[in-house]
C-alpha cells in the first residue's frame, strides 16, 4: 500500500513526528491506540450512528446537470456542505472526540484560524459534555467575530494568541505550549497535519467521504470509479477523505486545488506545492512556504480555510510522486466559480470549495468523463465577502 504511512508515520520522505521530548508520551499513547480504537466495534457503532443521525450522512452525491452541460462532462458534487455545521470538518471532530473518550480524556484543546475547526470542536465537546479550550490568534478573533460567538455559545473558552502575527501559527504554538503543561488533555487537530499519527488518523476519519462516493457512484453510474476527483487543499483533509479509497487505484485521476490568492507569483498566495520547500511545520516533515532562513511565510487567500503555509505530508507525497495533479485558483477565479454555481445550480458554496470548482474551465473535459467535485462546505460564512465583490 504505497499511499499508507510506514510504522514511523512516513509517506516517502514526508511525515514523522517532530515533537518536544515532553509530548512524547501523549503522542505515543495515541499512536499505540488509534487504529485499534477506530477499528473496534464499539467505536464504529457510535461513530457511524452519530454521522447518520447527528451529522446527516451519507451526504448526497448530486449530478449537477447544468454544470455538466456547461463544461461538457458528467459532473457530480459530493455535498459535504449539507453536513451539520456546514462542512466536512465535523467528520473528523466527531471521530476524534470518540477517540479522546476511549482514551479517558476529559479536556480538549484545539487551535483555529478562521474559527471553523474551533466551532466544529466546540460543537462535539458540547455534545459529549467535555471541557473545551480553543486557541486563536488575536487578529483572527477580531476578524472572525461570528465564529468566536458560536464557540462561546457552545461553551468553549477562546484563548487569544498574542505573539508573532497573532494568527494561526501563533495559535498552534500556544496550543502546543499548553499541551506540554497539561499532558492530560487531548489535542484535537483539524486537518491531515501535525505529528504522526494525526495525518493518518484524520485521513481515516475523513475517508467516509470516498467510502460513500463508491456506493453512490455504483448506484448512479453503474461503476464505483469516477474518472476524476477534484478537491481543494488547505491542510488537505477534505481532499484526503475524497481521495482515500481511490489512492491505490491509479486510473482515477486526483486533482488537488490550492489557493493562488492574487496570483502564484504575486507574493500573496497559499500555493504551497508551487512555492514551498521541504521543511518541518506543526510537527511533521512536509513542504511549506518559508524564507531563506526557514521562517514561515505568511500565506494569503481570500478563503480563510485555505490560508495555510503548508500541506499535510500525504499531499506532499502525492505531489512528489505525481499521484495527484496540483492545480490552483486565484481569489478572482474562485469568486467567479462561486457565483456561477449559485446561479446555475442554486447552491452557494464555501469559498474554499469554490477553488475546486474554479479549475473546471481550465481542464480539457470530455463528454463521457465522470468528475466528482468535493463540495467541502457551504457559503453562509462567506456571504459578507460574496456581497462585497458582487457586481
Ligand atoms: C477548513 C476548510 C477547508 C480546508 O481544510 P482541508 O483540511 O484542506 O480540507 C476546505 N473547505 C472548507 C469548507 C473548510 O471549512
Amino acid at each position: 500500500m504505497k499511499f499508507q504511512p510506514d510504522n514511523n508515520g512516513y509517506y516517502g520522505q514526508f511525515g514523522g513526528a517532530f515533537i518536544p521530548e515532553l509530548l512524547y508520551p501523549n503522542v505515543k499513547e495515541l499512536e499505540d491506540n488509534y487504529i485499534q480504537i477506530i477499528e473496534s466495534e464499539s467505536f464504529q457503532k457510535e461513530y457511524k450512528d452519530l454521522l447518520k443521525h447527528y451529522v446527516g450522512r451519507p451526504s448526497p452525491l448530486y449530478l449537477a446537470k447544468r454544470l455538466s452541460q456547461k463544461y461538457g462532462a458528467t459532473i457530480y458534487l459530493k455535498r459535504e456542505d449539507l453536513n451539520h455545521t456546514g462542512a466536512h470538518k465535523v467528520n473528523n471532530t466527531i471521530g476524534q472526540i470518540l477517540i479522546a473518550k476511549h482514551l479517558g480524556k476529559t479536556k480538549i484543546i484545539a487551535e483555529t484560524g478562521a474559527g471553523q475547526h474551533g466551532v466544529a470542536t466546540a460543537t462535539v465537546c458540547a455534545l459529549m459534555d467535555l471541557e473545551c479550550v480553543v486557541f486563536m490568534g488575536e487578529t483572527d478573533i477580531k476578524r472572525q467575530a461570528p465564529n468566536v460567538a458560536r464557540m462561546k455559545m457552545l461553551g468553549a473558552k477562546v484563548v487569544p494568541a498574542t505573539s508573532g502575527s497573532k494568527t494561526l501559527k501563533d495559535a498552534t504554538n500556544e496550543a502546543i505550549r499548553y499541551w506540554i503543561q497539561h499532558p492530560d488533555t487531548y489535542y484535537l487537530i483539524g486537518s491531515v497535519v501535525g505529528p504522526h499519527p494525526y495525518p493518518d488518523m484524520v485521513a481515516r476519519l475523513q475517508a467516509v467521504i470516498s467510502e460513500e462516493m463508491k456506493v453512490q457512484l455504483k448506484e448512479q453510474t453503474g461503476k464505483e470509479n469516477p474518472n476524476t476527483i477534484i478537491a481543494c487543499v488547505g491542510g488537505g483533509s477534505n481532499a484526503a477523505g475524497a481521495f482515500y479509497h481511490y489512492l491505490e487505484d491509479e486510473e482515477v485521476e486526483l486533482i488537488a486545488v490550492e489557493a493562488a490568492g492574487l496570483g502564484v507569483d504575486s507574493g500573496e498566495s497559499a500555493a504551497t506545492s508551487q512555492l514551498g520547500e521541504v521543511g518541518v511545520i506543526h510537527g511533521s516533515k512536509t513542504i511549506l512556504m518559508q524564507d531563506e532562513y526557514g521562517q514561515i511565510i505568511e500565506p494569503y487567500s481570500i478563503s480563510a480555510g485555505l490560508d495555510y503555509p503548508g500541506v499535510g505530508p500525504l499531499h506532499a507525497f502525492l505531489h512528489e510522486t505525481k499521484r495527484a495533479m496540483f492545480m490552483n485558483a486565484t481569489d478572482k477565479e474562485a469568486l467567479a466559480a462561486a457565483y456561477e454555481l449559485t446561479k446555475i445550480e442554486g447552491i452557494i458554496p464555501a469559498l474554499e470549495s469554490a477553488h475546486a470548482l474554479a479549475v473546471l474551465p481550465k481542464m480539457n473535459l470530455q463528454k463521457d468523463q465522470v468528475v466528482v467535485v468535493n463540495l467541502s462546505g457551504r457559503g453562509d460564512k462567506d456571504l459578507e465577502t460574496y456581497i462585497k465583490h458582487l457586481e
